[in-house]
């Protein structure tokens, strides 16, 4: 058989909605992303997948990519699924601005204490609102 260029297929990240030991993610490579994850659904296809549907966790396609084996093993080589993962990425976006709400409250009670001027809070609790609509 003549050797061909590597097949292209998909990178595909699940994020389960708990972790399982240390595990969270599960980053794998299909030709066909529907019946892989049909397989996966059934518990079948994946040793780490089976163990996790054994345990009654679920878990949604988080992204994809296009791109052959390589292209998983570079993802995978990049550590830590869960930097590129929009479903964990989610509530951190909300941390961070929750934190710089609190900031702002602290700086607000000093400018207070201090009879000066406090900090905007308003537009400070519009922005943290936004940004979890924008939360896709
Ligand atoms: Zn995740």
């Amino acid at each position: 058989m003549a050797r061909r260029a590597a097949p292209i297929g998909t990178v595909y990240l699940l994020h389960f909605e708990r972790r399982y030991k240390h595990a969270g993610h599960y980053i794998g490579w299909t030709t066909d992303l529907d019946a892989r994850l049909a397989q996966h659904r059934d518990g079948h296809g994946a040793r780490l997948l089976a163990v996790i549907t054994a345990a009654g966790i679920g878990w949604t396609l988080a992204r994809t990519w296009t791109g052959t084996r390589a292209r998983e093993r570079s993802i995978k080589k990049q550590g830590g699924a869960a930097r590129c993962c929009p479903e964990c990425g989610r509530p951190k976006r909300g941390q961070a601005a929750a934190a710089q709400m609190a900031d702002l409250a602290a700086e607000q009670a000093a400018c207070a204490a201090a009879g000066r001027r406090p900090a905007d809070l308003g537009a400070a609790r519009d922005a943290y609102l936004a940004d979890l609509e924008a939360s896709p």
